[in-house]
């Protein structure tokens, strides 16, 4: 059939992806394995599912989380408006009754006049036609095999071990020094620690609520990756001896050696934000903002992005991907969601967009469209397909990821002005590129 779209998963991304194409007049057959399948973490036979959190997080234009879901707001997004109509009471945050929100998706997709639900595991890439993988951080193991095949061998992950990473404008540089060990280089921020701030540190990091593991966690323990508050576990002087080790470092207040140090690695060029090196966590979020800003120079962190240590499935995007979402050796086949190798509800939904649009306009014979950096949505496409300096590692949209603003802004200032930035660009890009949004 003419302007038929193949979708493989009914999750955020999946269900967005068909709202999007099938209202761009486009023929979807979304293909979802739950009921008859479901992954270690789903447990409702309907479409997108929130597996953990009810939080879609901040709503505030001065969070990039905040400033994607108006983006998703402005571009007609399915999850976007089934969120405002389910929301629960969280304050400043957008938080959603799962079940609703859920149920509400599903109806909506099933009552959808062009989209066709197939209840069943997908096993093989269909071999014709535009397709949009979706499968998530969860993939079945049986498609991950042909599609281990696809992206060509190593080039699909299986664990995160994720370290947390905090907005450079919150750090107390009057405290923190920059060094790198040996006098050689300046390259870290290193956050120095006496004798009692590290034992008082070692306490709290180990009494701190965690994240259950799931059973099919279990084999991630390998040593390099192992959590902060497990290293901790080991003993109270182990983690000055790993991580938090002072070795080659003078603190230029005291000129000695500090007790301990965490040492912060640049996330961009510009300084606006930094990795806590080695400390990959399983502790709640929460618990890692009351627990983290225990560290000198810290007591006042943003986070960016939190530290979080799970099975995910996700593609080496940076070599694999063009900016459209689509695969660069076979350009039929659209990747969207957690999967690309973002991280999180919202932005799994923006890549799902995206992907929907892309796959519609290919099967309609129009050009493909890519999102400015300087918007949310850009500033995720942009990260995920730039050639990596490191080892690509999935991640939460933030204002890091933006190219730099032009002007002397600070803090607060800075973001709400990276905001507005970002939703002038969104309008004018919607004008000129995408008449049909
Ligand atoms: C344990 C865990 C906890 C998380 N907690 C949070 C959190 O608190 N907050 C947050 O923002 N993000 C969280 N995430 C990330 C979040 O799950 C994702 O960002 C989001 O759900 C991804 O959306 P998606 O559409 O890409 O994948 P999913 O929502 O997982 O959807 C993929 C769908 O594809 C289906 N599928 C898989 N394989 C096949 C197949 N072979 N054939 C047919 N269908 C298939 C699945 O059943 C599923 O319905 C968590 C992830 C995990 C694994």
């Amino acid at each position: 059939m003419d302007r038929q779209i193949t979708i493989i998963g009914g999750g955020l991304a999946g269900c967005e992806a068909a709202w999007q194409a099938a209202h761009r007049g486009c023929w979807v057959t979304l293909y979802e394995m739950k009921p008859k399948r479901f992954s270690p973490a789903h447990i409702s036979p309907d479409l997108a599912e929130l597996v953990c959190s009810n939080s879609l997080r901040s709503n505030s234009l001065e969070n990039a989380v905040g400033l994607l879901k108006e983006e998703l707001r402005r571009l007609n997004s399915l999850i976007l408006a089934v969120a405002e109509e389910t929301r629960v009471p969280a304050g400043d945050a957008l938080a959603v009754d799962r079940q609703a929100f859920a149920a509400s998706i599903t109806s909506r997709i099933e009552k959808a006049e062009r989209i066709e639900i197939i209840r069943e595991e997908v096993t093989e890439i269909p071999p014709d036609g535009i397709v949009i993988i979706a499968s998530g951080p969860l993939t079945s193991p049986a498609l991950a095999e042909p599609l281990q095949r696809l992206t060509g061998g190593e080039s699909l992950y299986f664990y995160d071990a994720i370290a947390p990473i905090v907005d450079g404008d919150s750090l107390d540089l009057k405290v923190i020094f920059r060094a790198s060990r040996y006098g050689e280089g300046n390259d870290y921020l290193n956050c120095p620690m006496n004798h009692e701030e590290y034992h008082l540190f070692v306490e709290e990091l180990m009494k701190g609520e965690k994240v259950p593991y799931r059973d099919f966690e279990k084999p991630v323990h390998f040593e390099g990756c192992l959590p902060v508050e497990e290293m901790a576990e080991r003993g109270p002087e182990t983690l000055a001896h790993g991580p938090m080790k002072p070795v080659g470092l003078k603190d230029p207040r005291t000129g000695r050696t500090p007790y301990a140090v965490v040492q912060l690695r640049h996330e961009d060029s510009q300084g606006s934000a930094y990795n806590l090196v080695g400390f990959q966590t399983k502790l709640k979020w929460k618990e890692q903002e009351r627990v983290f800003r225990l560290i000198p120079g810290l007591e006042k962190a943003q986070f960016l992005r939190f530290g979080s240590l799970h099975r995910n499935t996700f593609i080496h995007s940076p070599t694999l991907l063009d900016k459209t979402l689509q695969l660069r050796k076979d350009p039929r086949i659209l990747f969207a969601g957690q999967i690309t190798g973002v991280e999180g509800y919202v932005e799994s939904t923006a890549m799902g967009l995206l992907a929907g649009i892309n796959a519609a306009r290919l099967a309609k014979g129009e050009s493909w469209v890519i999102p400015l950096p300087t918007t949310a949505m850009g500033s995720l496409v942009h990260y995920i397909t730039a050639p990596q300096v490191k080892e690509f590692q999935p991640m939460n949209v933030n204002f890091g990821l933006f190219p730099p603003m032009e002007g002397r802004f600070r803090g607060r200032d800075k973001k709400r002005a990276t905001s507005e930035r970002a939703l002038k660009d969104l309008g004018d890009w919607v004008r000129t590129q995408m008449k049909d949004a």
